[in-house]
């Protein structure tokens, strides 16, 4: 007879693993079951020259709580995001070089209604619940729309509106012609406000940490021990019935009391669920792509735009490069841009051959910030959507007529089977902090179960 776990947890990345270590802690039988052959799923850290550079996930913001203590228990130090000096702003074809706020400038840039309009999108967010959007008593009506069918009803100035647009294909790495509003205002609800999202000091941009992002998920499945963990196990079936669940790898069957599925919603519908998937559920994961994102990283053998007064920040609607950053690492010693192509351009873009994208990139900063931007030591890049079990990043999000009618699938469990996952989080949608959260939540869901189970 093979071992009656009490809980199978599918997916290693941080939220899968930090549910298991909350499982193992309070003295669970668990196995986590892992598709890839290494742990951290999103986030994925690479070493060159005795340094670490993150291809996924990589910022810790100044409300990322659970992170943190995460990070202090496995003693992982953070540093602060470089943002000295003058950023890039190049939209609908104009490029000015800038210090402070975007909306300061009142040069070349129709502006108008930037603030209200953010303060308004900030405004109608806080009015969701963060647990449940779809309950709202307006969010079928803003789930009918799209965001930029939003912005073009509620933005005078053309360029505000175009900022705006640009912050969706950042943030959430999908257009705003295919992004339902009401799923906006819910990621923005989770993360707290628009300039949270947006910002450096005390937002999601505040901090990095050295050694990369993947050591967090490493030192987690170090805590779980060997046995409780299994990688190169794709879970392809999961069935279950009144008094367990069975689950299916490739080479083996598990089971299990409660199983948790911590893999993005549209992968969740991947595998085959007997008794099948309720409607909404199975719509929900039918109807919640992924958003495309290609991460890349140019390291430098000098900083030559620190040299020039340059923070290497920029935004862009022309691309192929829509935001960088300055990527050098803690001690100065390693020097690099870390820059991203977002929404379709990702999709057209990895169609492109590799020496295509990466002179592009060069040629855009180059174009910010002068020819030596033209002379890498490495140019280092990761389509995420080529990832099979990512299938895109940073995050599942929905078009219109979804979140409004099935929002409550995302969390709800059926039957034995619980949902976790950043897609899941009440706070920090589509961010290593919503997906630890989500662990967190998924696990008390369970052990309140085995409680009662017990009564
Ligand atoms: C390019 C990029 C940049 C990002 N930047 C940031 C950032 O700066 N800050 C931040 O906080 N967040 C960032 N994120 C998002 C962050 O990385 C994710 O939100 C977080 O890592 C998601 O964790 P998760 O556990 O929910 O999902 P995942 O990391 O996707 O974990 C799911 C795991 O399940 C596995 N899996 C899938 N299917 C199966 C199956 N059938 N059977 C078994 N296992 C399966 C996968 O291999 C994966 O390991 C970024 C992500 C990317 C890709």
């Amino acid at each position: 007879m093979t071992t009656l776990y009490d809980v199978i947890v599918v997916g290693g990345g941080l939220a899968g693993l930090n549910a298991a270590y909350e499982f193992k802690k309070s003295g669970l039988n668990v196995l986590v079951l892992e598709a890839r052959d290494r742990f951290g799923g999103r986030t994925e850290s690479i070493k060159v020259d005795e340094y670490w550079f993150d291809l996924g996930g990589q910022w810790m913001g100044g409300t990322h709580k659970y992170l943190k203590q995460l990070c202090d228990e496995l003693g992982v130090k953070s540093f602060p995001q470089y943002d000295e000096g003058k950023h890039v702003l190049e939209i609908n074809g104009k490029k000015v070089y800038y210090s402070g706020n975007i909306s300061t400038l009142n040069k070349g840039y129709d502006l108008e209604g930037l603030n209200e309009t953010i303060q308004k999108i900030d405004e109608l967010a806080s009015e969701l619940n963060p647990e449940a959007p779809h309950a709202h008593q307006k969010s079928r009506e803003y789930d009918h729309l799209t965001v930029s069918e939003w912005l073009d009803r509620n933005t005078k100035g053309i360029d505000a509106k175009s900022i705006i647009n640009w912050f969706c294909r950042v943030c959430v790495a999908a257009e705003p012609s295919e992004v339902s509003f009401l799923y906006f205002l819910h990621f923005i609800r989770t993360a707290g406000s628009y300039s949270l999202l947006a910002d450096i000091h005390g937002g999601a941009q505040q901090d990095r940490l050295i050694g990369g992002s993947q050591q967090i998920s490493e030192g987690l499945a170090k805590k779980l021990g060997s046995s409780s963990f299994a990688l190169n196990s794709p879970v392809r079936a999961i069935s279950q019935d009144a008094n367990q669940c069975s689950v299916r790898t490739d080479l083996t069957t598990y089971r299990a009391k409660y199983v948790v599925v911590a893999i993005p919603p549209t992968l969740a519908g991947r595998i085959d669920y007997k008794p099948p998937m309720p409607a909404k559920r199975d719509e929900l994961t039918q109807r919640m792509p992924m958003g495309s994102v290609i991460k890349t990283i140019v390291i430098y053998d000098e900083p030559f735009w620190r040299k020039e007064g340059y923070s290497a920040e920029a935004i862009s609607d022309q691309g192929p490069i829509f935001i960088c950053y300055d990527d050098s690492s803690h001690d100065d010693k390693k020097t690099a841009i870390v820059g991203f192509i977002a929404a379709s351009a990702a999709k057209d873009w990895a169609e492109k051959s590799p020496e295509e994208r990466k002179q592009a990139v060069l040629e855009c900063y180059a174009r910010w910030w002068g020819p030596k931007a033209l002379k890498p030591r490495y140019f280092l890049e990761k389509s995420w959507k080529e990832e099979e079990y990512s299938r895109g990043c940073y995050v599942g999000y929905t078009s219109p007529g979804i979140l409004g009618q099935c929002g409550e699938a995302l969390r709800k469990p059926v039957g034995r089977i619980h949902w976790a996952g950043t897609e899941t989080a009440s706070a920090w949608v589509g961010y290593m902090e919503g997906a630890l959260e989500s662990g967190f939540r998924v696990s008390k869901e369970i052990k309140q179960r085995l409680t009662n189970s017990k009564l």
